[in-house]
């Protein structure tokens, strides 16, 4: 199995981290989070040398890899000691064709990849994996995050696969099962009594003070690293043939930051001839991303969030420029979905394809009903939705998306009563 030859990764194609607000370089050595200049605004992107990758990294080489999950891409990734990595299969979701659900909105060529299927049932888990290593190669003790809920989840479950203690700040609000998550896998819980943005500070506080690594979302320059790999494997699970646009939630704007990110990485190694448009769901409750967007700014107005969708309940987006530049930059669009048109989207996806998809997940294919409404899609192009979290995440949110809709058959424990019942359905 294991190849004498040292695997080679992007650690040393590096060339510097950028400021995304005042283009300020940096050298990775340099700047552990953000740039000094621009406090938590200032995120900044990992910039690589490609002609430096190309040398040692082709498509056919890299396909032909064993490992089925992220780490297959070591050799785009940041990683400087690839055995400081968690040993959960983390990535390699599938895609699945999505014939019937397609057909409900005339839709010809419709894809699903579930990242419910990830170790800790969401997306967050292909960042957590990178932030467990980056803290273990900087020699640091503890790992801190502040999450609306699946991030902590995920950090939470990569750290205890390596013995790395969390300590995990969640707002008092997340969902019991996400809770469940941090306290099974023996994280430290902090339950802020507040906002997911206040737990947020109070995380960057206490890692200054504690000498903790925070992996909090945007903040850590490594987080958009890790979910980048969900588009290498949409261009590469599909023939390297990339889908015309992919829908995707949007809370902090990581995620479709990582695509954007992945797909660029890909495009400027001449894997894939073209980047897809990406297309960002907000909930109606919490769009503050779709409104800068229209407005043509990179200032948000920052709200009180309020969506069923609770990992994307965000006031203050923390990833908003490469948010924003992802779906510029790529001719994509902001959607808003109502808290009802995700209830919907939920039963649909469960319906029509067999994935149960959190609230926030299902918002993305709301979010495809809405695009064709508004003319942003055509029904011949090829759409992938990108489901990023599981339903079994927040059951209550699960049991309002079916209420009322009658299918429940309560019966006495007696074959009378199953015989009354079955000639009943019968006539
Ligand atoms: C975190 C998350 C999102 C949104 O990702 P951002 O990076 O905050 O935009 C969407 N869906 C699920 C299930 C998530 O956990
Ligand atoms: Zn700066």
């Amino acid at each position: 199995m294991h190849s004498p030859i040292p695997q080679l990764t992007a650690c040393d194609a590096i060339t510097c981290l950028r400021c995304l607000v005042c283009g300020a370089e940096y050298a990775p050595e340099e700047v552990r989070y953000v740039c000094p200049h621009h406090g938590s605004d200032g995120v900044l992107d990992v910039v690589y040398d490609y002609t430096a990758i190309a040398a040692r990294a082709d498509r056919d080489a890299l396909s032909a890899r064993a490992e089925l999950d992220m780490w297959r891409y070591l050799p785009l990734l940041p990683v400087a000691d690839p055995s400081l990595r968690p040993p959960l299969a983390v990535g390699w979701t599938p895609i699945a064709r999505a014939e019937r659900l397609g057909r409900r909105l005339s839709l010809s060529h419709l894809w699903v990849k579930d990242e419910g299927r990830n170790p800790t049932a969401s997306l967050k888990d292909r960042a957590s994996a990178l932030a467990v290593v980056k803290a273990r190669e900087a020699g640091f003790s503890t790992i801190t995050t502040a999450s609306s809920g699946n991030a902590a989840a995920a950090l939470a479950g990569m750290a205890a696969s390596v013995g790395l203690p969390a300590v995990i700040f969640v707002p008092a609000t997340a969902p019991e099962a996400k809770i469940a998550q941090l306290l099974v896998y023996g994280a430290t819980v902090v339950l802020v009594e507040g906002t997911y943005d206040q737990a947020f500070d109070l995380c960057i506080e206490a890692a200054d003070r504690q000498g903790w690594y925070c992996r909090n979302t945007a903040y850590n320059p490594y987080m958009t690293e890790g979910k980048k790999t969900a588009a290498y494997e949409i261009a590469e699970q599909l023939g390297w043939e990339v889908p015309d646009c992919i829908f995707v939630a949007v809370g902090d704007g990581c995620i479709i930051g990582g695509l954007h990110k992945g797909f660029r990485d890909l495009h400027a190694l001449g894997w894939i001839d073209r980047v897809p448009r990406l297309m960002g769901v907000q909930a109606e409750g919490s769009a503050v991303l779709h409104h800068a967007w229209r407005r043509g700014t990179d200032e948000i107005t920052p709200i009180v969030p309020r969506t069923i969708a609770d990992s994307i309940s965000v006031g203050v987006p923390r990833d908003r420029l490469k948010a924003l530049r992802a779906v510029r930059e790529t001719g994509g669009a902001f959607v808003v979905v109502s808290d009802e048109e995700i209830l919907a989207a939920m039963r649909e996806l469960a319906r029509l394809t067999g994935v149960f998809a959190e609230p926030a997940a299902a918002a993305a294919w709301a979010g495809v009903r809405r695009a064709l409404a508004d003319g942003l899609v055509h029904r011949d192009e090829r759409v992938l939705v990108l489901v990023t979290g599981n339903g079994l995440k927040d059951i209550p949110a699960a049991m309002r998306a079916v209420e009322g809709d009658g299918r429940i058959v309560r019966l006495a424990s007696s074959s009378e009563a199953l015989e009354e019942w079955l000639a009943q359905a019968e006539g």
